[in-house]
Order: C-alpha cells, then sequence, then structure tokens
C-alpha cells in the first residue's frame, strides 16, 4: 500500500476515534470498531450495524485469539451473548483477506448465523483454506520464477505452509450470496451491494442511501491505497483495469457520503479521493511507460522502476504483485510487449 494524499478529505471523527478494542457510534445504528493488526498497518476497522433486536457485523477481523478475546468483550457489551436480547443476526464480508474473513466462520458457528458475502470471496476464502498444496504455493513459487525471481526464493516459497490457514478460521461451508446492485434490507434500511475489482475479485461494498453512509471495505481507503496485484492463480488478468473501472460506480454516488473505510479512518469526499486513486495509478503507469522505452525487463527487474528500490524477500510478494498489475495493465494497453525465452521467462518489452 502506498501513501498517496494530495486532496484535502473531510475527516468527521478526526478528534474521536475508537481505541483498538473498543467502538464508538458513527452514523445512526452504526457503530465503528476498531481491532488489532500485527503489521504496519496496525489496525482495522470493522462494523456493528443494528438489524432488528440485534447485532450485523460487518468483516471480522484475524483468526487469532487476540481478536477473539475482544469480540468476546464486544458481544457482552452489546448484549449480543445468550439471554443479552441483542443477537448477531448475520455476518457480512468485504472480501476473502484475512483481516475481513479471519473470524467470519467462527462468528456464523458462535451465533448460528449466516456469510454474506459474493460468490466469489466466498470461494476464494474456502479454496485458499482448504488448499493441502499450501495457499498455492507451488503455483505461486512458478510464477516468480515465470517473472525473474532468483531461484533461492522460488525454493522457500515452495517450502511455505498455509499461510491463510494460519490466521483464517475454517469459513462457513454455506453462505448467503450477494450480487452487484442487489438491495436488501438491513436494519429497517434498503441497502446495495456495490462490487469492485481489483483488490480482490469480487470485493462488495455496501450503500445506504437512505443516510447516505459507504460501507467501502478495502475498495477505496483514505491516505493509502489498496494493494492491486497480480497474483499465480490468474496470471492473464488485468486486476489494475478491473480496478480503475470499478472506481468510476464510486464516483457516482453523492458527493458528501459519508465512507467507511477497512483502515485509517471514515472520510467524506469519495468522488475526489475514488479520483486520486485513478490519477495515481495512471501517473504510475506513465512513469513505468516512459522508464521502459527501449528496454526488456522481467517482472522483478522492473520494481526498481515502480518503487526506486529492490525488495527483500518479506515485502517482495506484494510489491511483485503491485508491478506486474501495472506491466499488465500496459500490456493490455498496448504500451509494452511480452516476450518468453526458452525457460519460459517472461520479458515485457517497451
Ligand atoms: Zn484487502
Amino acid at each position: 500500500m502506498a501513501k498517496i494524499a494530495r486532496v484535502e478529505l473531510d475527516y468527521p471523527f478526526d478528534a474521536e476515534q475508537p481505541e483498538v478494542g473498543d467502538f464508538i457510534e458513527v452514523a445512526d445504528g452504526i457503530c465503528w470498531l476498531r481491532m488489532p493488526l500485527p503489521f504496519d498497518l496496525d489496525h482495522i476497522n470493522l462494523w456493528l450495524v443494528e438489524d432488528g433486536d440485534g447485532w450485523a457485523i460487518v468483516d471480522s477481523g484475524l483468526g487469532n485469539n487476540k481478536s477473539k478475546d475482544i469480540w468476546r468483550k464486544i458481544c457482552a457489551r452489546i448484549g449480543a451473548v445468550p439471554g443479552g436480547g441483542r443477537p448477531v443476526t448475520r455476518v457480512f464480508a468485504t472480501h476473502f483477506h484475512p483481516d475481513h474473513m479471519g473470524l467470519a466462520g467462527w462468528h456464523c458457528e458462535e451465533h448460528e448465523v449466516e456469510l454474506w458475502t459474493t460468490r466469489t470471496e466466498w470461494m476464494m476464502a474456502r479454496s485458499l483454506y482448504l488448499d493441502t498444496e499450501g495457499a498455492n504455493r507451488r503455483e505461486m513459487a512458478e510464477f516468480y520464477l515465470r517473472n525473474g525471481v532468483p531461484r533461492p526464493w522460488y525454493e522457500r516459497t515452495l517450502q511455505m505452509g498455509n499461510t491463510y490457514r494460519e490466521i483464517v478460521e475454517e469459513p462457513p461451508a454455506r453462505f448467503h450470496r450477494v450480487e452487484d446492485g442487489d438491495e436488501f434490507e438491513l436494519g429497517g434500511r434498503s441497502w446495495r451491494v456495490i462490487v469492485g475489482g481489483g483488490h480482490a475479485p469480487e470485493h462488495a461494498a455496501y450503500y445506504c442511501e437512505e443516510i447516505n453512509t459507504l460501507i467501502s471495505g478495502d475498495h477505496v481507503l483514505p491516505r493509502i491505497s489498496p494493494n492491486i496485484s497480480l497474483w499465480a492463480s490468474e496470471p492473464d488478468a488485468d486486476p489494475l483495469g478491473d480496478y480503475l473501472d470499478s472506481l468510476e460506480k464510486f464516483k457516482a454516488l453523492p458527493a458528501d457520503t459519508l465512507v467507511l473505510p477497512s483502515h485509517v479512518q471514515p472520510f467524506r469526499g469519495l468522488r475526489e479521493r475514488s479520483a486520486e486513486l485513478q490519477d495515481h495509478h495512471r501517473e504510475r503507469l506513465d512513469a513505468i511507460a516512459e522508464a521502459m522505452v527501449g528496454k526488456s525487463l522481467t517482472g522483478y527487474e522492473a520494481i526498481p522502476i515502480m518503487y526506486g528500490r529492490q525488495y527483500d524477500e518479506f515485502q517482495l510478494g506484494l510489491a511483485m504483485g503491485e508491478c506486474l498489475a501495472h506491466l499488465a495493465r500496459l500490456q493490455e494497453e498496448g504500451v509494452l510487449t511480452v516476450d518468453e525465452d526458452s525457460a519460459g521467462v517472461r520479458r515485457y518489452v517497451g
């Protein structure tokens, strides 16, 4: 995720933010809950939405004991415990990433409720969790090799276990499907599903016109840009193209929509922010195109063009994915071509 923030956004809760593990009300019937993450990005925002007598949970945090302990305390406070009178009614997920889906299955089982999400996000979560090869390890290692990563990293990638399963509790074996444009009732109000691609294949944001509020997930974030990566599972995809296109849907919502994002804090200025994210990627695409003129580089070799430096192994996966997403977009636009040598290594040619 890169830090970008040139347009001025309005942060109505700048002075009042929940501590990690705590929540505050941000809109009529919606509470903002902060959960810890053990990464550079140290928190995720989750949402509790009043739903009849009880509460719907939107995204669930990482599948670990710390998050479970916090949830147990939160559920006791909101009455979502036996005899508490305010049960959890359903669990929504914006997408399959561990910080969003991590405790979805746990909640569904604890509270005997259904998971609401898109079919692709549910299937991604189920298949990664159940992958006996270890969350696509072999495919990922070979994908790295094809894109020019040094051989020792290939070997180490092969040996990694299922890292998804380490931080996600088993996603439920059945779910309730939502699709782009669906309207459903939540808390006596109508909410609409807005699907976006690029960050995750079928990421669901949820918009309520009556209170002019958007739960944007990771699709539109303030201050940081969501990771847009090409992944081994779909090497011929154009995730950046998907992402840039789907931002148009968010530019069509009212300018003063209250946006509830999964990281940082709620804001207003959705149209400006969506346009800024598009401009940010366009500038990067143009800079890469210019730097690639007359060159023939693997995805790995192109990383310093995009970031000004090579990455260590820990960060390589995300940097590589983002770099390849930009190269794939430029290939789609006809700016770059791709050559493959006899060993199957791909080179982007400017
Ligand atoms: Zn995500």
